[in-house]
């Protein structure tokens, strides 16, 4: 099976599988799923390591502006329209709601405390259409004392995970409902 990872990071492609962290930006990878006797399994990949975790520019602009559907489709409303009260209607809620979730992942990345968690669901988010590519959707459950929680991240490119995966996620430190993959998706 050919198993192309992305690092989420820096969005270097990993041909080898055998590495544990990205050769560009030494990140941490997600863990290949193994295929034996046409049955899949994807393992635990390692816990993130305790916060405070430090996290690449590069990648928080990304997460804040060039990969933040919200903040795009918010951005294009003001290009398009200006301070109309359309933008603010629409717009303006649009960019603020894209830019506290993206920093409130950033944050669960780099000071949350971490949870195993399973994945719901891969889907593509067919709400969302930007330079007429798709995002796929992961929805996964986590649970922070006893409590269940769900959570959701986008990614551009597909990734390797299939409903029922463990994955890692990351939450808080503020509020149990933020939270994000570790490590993140492209
Ligand atoms: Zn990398």
């Amino acid at each position: 099976m050919l198993v192309q990872r992305t690092c989420g990071w820096c969005t270097t492609t990993a041909a080898d599988v055998s590495l544990s962290n990205c050769r560009n930006c030494g990140g941490p990878l997600p863990p290949v799923p193994v295929s034996m006797g046409g049955v899949r399994t994807l393992t635990l990949g390692l816990a993130p390591p305790p916060a405070p975790r430090s996290i690449p520019e590069p990648y928080r602009n990304r997460v804040l502006i060039w990969k933040n559907v919200l903040v795009i489709l918010g951005g294009i409303f003001t290009l398009c329209l200006g301070w109309t009260i359309v933008f603010g209607l629409i717009g303006a809620p649009m960019l603020y709601l894209g830019w506290t979730r993206a920093q409130g992942k950033l944050r669960a990345l780099a000071l949350g405390r971490s949870a195993p968690g399973r994945v719901i669901e891969v889907d593509r988010d067919y709400t969302v259409k930007i330079n007429n590519r798709r995002p796929w959707k992961i929805a996964y459950a986590y649970e922070v004392e006893g409590a269940r929680h769900e959570g959701w991240v986008h990614a551009w490119e597909r990734p390797d995970l299939a409903p029922d995966d463990p994955v890692w996620v990351v939450w808080g430190p503020d509020d149990p409902k933020v939270s994000c993959l570790w490590p993140p998706v492209v």
